[in-house]
């Protein structure tokens, strides 16, 4: 929801991306479309506006970045192959078990 939104004495203020489009030159719109990350239907006044309100836009933006965040520490085992979710980007193993039996291995095992 746009916050901050009110009728000033000169005027509509536009304090908003949405509020500044809703007050621009409107040639070809409105079109309703489906919001990309809530799913609820909008019109909007350009066909390339993919969520309903800034709120969304930012919220899909976070989650963005929270996949690729969790895509970069996706990992596979060096040891057992197994793939699984690392807590640092340089983990190599699924687990400490892994890591010592990948280690014995190294220096020549017992
Ligand atoms: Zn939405
Ligand atoms: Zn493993």
């Amino acid at each position: 929801m746009p916050v901050g939104l009110r009728k000033d004495s000169d005027g509509y203020v536009p304090r908003t991306e949405e509020d500044y489009e809703r007050r621009s030159d409107i040639s070809g719109g409105p079109y309703k479309k489906e919001c990309a990350f809530c799913g609820e239907m909008f019109y909007a006044y350009y066909p390339t506006r993919k969520y309903c309100s800034y709120r969304c836009k930012n919220d899909a933006y976070i989650e963005r970045r929270r996949q690729r965040k969790k895509e970069a520490r996706k990992k596979t085992c060096q040891y057992c192959g197994e793939e699984f979710q690392a807590g640092r980007v340089d983990a190599k193993y699924c687990s400490s078990k892994c890591r010592v039996y990948a280690w014995r291995n190294d220096v020549g095992g017992e």
